[in-house]
């Protein structure tokens, strides 16, 4: 089935308000094996929203609108899909109920103008907003479905997982199911050559590579009309995908790093202390990320100049002359210092050029030093990052992560296809 989803509101349209609801529903529909053919984005004006409407009508098979569905006059989609679908608003009861339920419910006073958005164009079934008032609404025009759905992020994203995928995967009559590897570590080029066309023996399935700063995600996703076979082919899929890429996968679905990291260390019965430098306590924040992190992360240490890397973690005056605050024995001493003073197993040290000054022919902007340091010494790795000051950051925070998960869990140190 072949959508087209269109995007309605001024600060849409004007590059103030990033167009995330487009984003969010692309990925929602692909889940229910729709694919999106086309997108557009039109004004707050009942005119453009007749004619974006009119065009969806023409060439796909279902039309997906979101946002302009408040009760502000500016606020025009409603109105404007009622007159161009020649359906006139008419009061819905049960919506008008489950507004009114809510203003109670919050206990403020809201202004009569929420109730307007209980006129629905006629034949428009409401999908209950459990996060707001606008209600979802789904038009079938002759015999093609249009959905209307707020424009607020999360009531928009609320209502299409929990009514318009599951109604469009009915529709469709397909069933599908994905699972994401995700790896750290590799090219995608690596990845690429080390899978080639492994995809092809999988029927029905497709291989995404999805690469983002942090590492490469591999999506494989299965469709066919049995679920049950569906269900095998993906795992077939996934375990001739792990048989190859192994040594670099650190999550199945859609956790990071971090939480890899906190079920090692909670397994182990270890706590961590985190001394960071050129991150500026970003590592701190990714483990801490996650919820129940509190278990396991003892705290962290900022320690931007020499004398907060002295006084906080016994770093050694000497060391830092000889060697520079960006080195190999830095970062050791940093982590030694951060667990001892700390009283904890783990500790890990960060230094690093995040640039984009600062840099040398020796230790150019991207030098960083990872140490991670435990009952039984300490590991350490040089990293030459490329990117900007943020990315050098985002990414020595990554490979600080991986490190530890590869210390706790006993793994080669350096991430390798071949471990
Ligand atoms: P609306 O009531 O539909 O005009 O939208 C309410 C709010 O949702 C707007 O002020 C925006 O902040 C946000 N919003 C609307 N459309 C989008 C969109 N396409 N992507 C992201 N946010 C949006
Ligand atoms: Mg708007």
């Amino acid at each position: 089935m072949q959508v087209e989803i269109v995007t309605i509101g001024n600060e849409v349209l004007s590059g103030r308000t990033l167009d995330t609801n487009f984003a969010f529903l692309a990925r929602a529909l692909e889940e229910a094996s729709v694919q999106v053919g086309w997108h557009t984005t039109v004004s707050d004006d009942a005119g453009r929203i007749a004619e974006g409407l009119a065009r969806a009508l023409e060439r796909a098979e279902a039309v997906v609108m979101t946002g302009g569905l408040g009760p502000t006059p500016d606020d025009v989609t409603r109105s404007a899909v009622a007159a161009a679908l020649q359906r006139p608003l008419e009061l819905d009861e049960s919506v008008l109920a489950s507004i009114r339920e809510r203003v109670s419910r919050l206990g403020r006073m809201l202004p009569a103008s929420v109730e307007s958005q209980a006129r629905v164009p006629r034949g428009a079934l409401a999908w209950p907003n459990r996060l707001g008032t606008a209600p979802g609404l789904l038009i079938e025009h002759h015999g093609k479905p249009v959905v209307l759905l707020p424009g607020v992020p999360n009531e928009m994203e609320s209502l299409a997982r929990e009514f318009l995928v599951p109604y469009l995967r009915k529709k469709t009559g397909r069933a599908v199911e994905s699972v994401t590897l995700r790896t750290y570590g590799v090219f995608e080029s690596m990845l690429e050559e080390r899978i080639g066309a492994l995809p092809e023996k999988w029927p029905g399935a497709t291989l995404a590579y999805l690469p983002g700063w942090l590492g490469v995600d591999l999506r494989v996703t299965v469709s066919g009309d049995d679920a049950g076979t569906v269900g095998q082919v993906l795992r077939r899929a996934c375990g001739e995908l792990l048989a190859v890429v192994r040594g670099v996968v650190y999550a199945e679905g859609a956790s990071g790093m971090e939480e890899a990291v906190g079920e090692l260390l909670i397994r182990s019965g270890q706590r961590i202390a985190i001394a960071e430098s050129c991150t500026g306590g970003l590592l701190a924040k990714r483990l801490t990320d996650t919820p129940g992190s509190s278990r396991y992360v003892e705290r962290g240490f900022v320690t931007y100049s020499n004398r907060s890397k002295i006084e906080l973690l016994g770093v050694e005056e000497a060391v830092l002359e000889a060697h520079g605050a960006v080195s190999a024995e830095v970062a050791g001493q940093m982590a030694i210092g951060a667990a001892k003073r700390a009283g904890v197993e783990i500790g890990v040290g960060l230094t690093g050029v995040a640039g984009p000054d600062g840099g040398s022919d020796e230790k150019p902007v991207g030098t960083v030093f990872i140490a991670v340091a435990d009952p039984a010494g300490h590991a350490l790795r040089k990293l030459r990052l490329i990117g900007t000051r943020a990315a050098i950051r985002e990414r020595s925070a990554q490979a600080a992560l991986d490190l530890v998960r590869r210390r706790l869990a006993g793994l080669p140190l350096e991430p390798s296809l071949d471990p």
